[in-house]
């Protein structure tokens, strides 16, 4: 099962904001997996309405007290929000990768599509419950931390997802398996102290979000460093070793005991031809990011644990590349082959 709205777009830049993240990673992947002959045709797999709303209560299951209110009631602070979370002014106070002229939306906006991105998550999660998988074009919004936005994450639809079906239904554990380049420094944050949310992320050792000192300079704690319950740092140049620490991780994982859901932050960003230099210091090959896919895929189908895929990072004209081998591949195992 694919959950798929192509009328919530993608791309940042009709807030005028010049991240590249371009529509066409899911429209092109969707495209390809339509006209693939192998694959049965779209409308047993695709489902293209969200019907879940997430809710102001649910935000708070996750985030701050304070940080809820302003991202709901004032316009002023969620200006600031957003402008701090997409990192639209630089140092010097100039507006950075930001051209407000260039805007055909108020940027106030990308509040209420962050809110329908995490309805996707929430009703994929629900989906994999019933079905055993869904794959949302969505979602992955892992370094939202609970009092603030951050990396082009307001919330955390990961944390709200696993908390509201927790909440609903009978669900004692969750894993996040996030494989996205960039640390998962949000979720971890979000579920520290929380051991029915247990969470594994590998990702880039140096770098963004991990690149200032744990403490800053007037002593307080740096969020992004609070770890993961299973954190697997790859240094530059580590990409040989990457797929044998990931088996070792989701091994020491089930040590824990199973999981009734599992979320995979499945970021493209690893991609050595992703465009974002931030994630530049790892550089796996399309051949390595389907066996880190399979790998998952099969650590997860063999112990019936029901999965829900989200796509989070993933930047530049060719990443669609690493979705589209996966899901073509996948589609079948679920069922959805010719
Ligand atoms: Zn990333």
């Amino acid at each position: 099962m694919i959950l798929y709205d192509p009328s919530i777009p993608i791309s940042l830049f009709a807030y005028g904001i010049q991240i590249p993240i371009h529509d066409s990673r899911a429209a092109r992947t969707f495209e390809r997996l339509k006209t693939d002959p192998r694959l049965a045709p779209a409308s047993a797999w695709h489902r293209n309405s969200i019907d879940t709303q997430v809710t102001r209560d649910d935000v708070a299951r996750v985030h701050a007290p304070k940080y809820v209110q302003d991202l709901f009631t004032d316009r002023k602070r969620l200006t600031d929000i957003i402008m701090a979370t997409y990192e639209l002014i630089d140092a010097d106070g100039k507006y950075h990768r930001y051209d407000p002229d260039g805007a055909t939306k108020p940027l106030t906006d990308l509040f209420q599509r962050t809110l329908r991105y995490a309805a996707a998550t929430a009703e994929c999660a629900t989906l994999a419950l019933e079905h055993g998988f869904c794959y949302a074009f969505s979602g992955g919004m892992h370094h939202a931390h609970p009092a603030h936005g951050s990396g082009f994450c307001l919330i955390n639809d990961i944390v709200i997802a696993a908390r509201k079906l927790q909440a609903e239904r009978d669900l004692k554990r969750v894993w996040v398996i996030d494989t996205d380049a960039h640390k998962g420094d949000g979720t971890a944050a979000a579920t520290a102290g929380d051991d029915t949310i247990v969470t594994l992320s590998i990702h880039m050792a140096r770098g963004w979000p991990l690149d200032a000192p744990p403490t800053f300079a007037d002593g307080s704690d740096n969020p992004a460093h609070i770890p993961s319950d299973i954190d697997i740092p790859i240094a530059a140049g580590e990409e040989s070793v990457y797929l044998a620490r990931l088996q070792q991780g989701l091994a020491q994982l089930e040590a824990g005991g199973s999981a009734d859901l599992a979320i995979v932050v499945s970021g493209a960003d690893p991609y050595e031809n992703d465009a974002l230099p931030s994630a530049s210091a790892l550089n796996l090959s399309l051949g390595q990011l389907m066996e880190r896919d399979q790998m998952v895929y099969a650590f997860l189908k063999q112990r019936a644990i029901p999965t829900v895929y989200l796509m989070a990072g993933g930047y530049g004209e060719d990443v669609w590349k690493v979705f589209a081998q996966f899901l073509t591949w996948v589609l079948p195992q679920e069922g959805f082959g010719r």
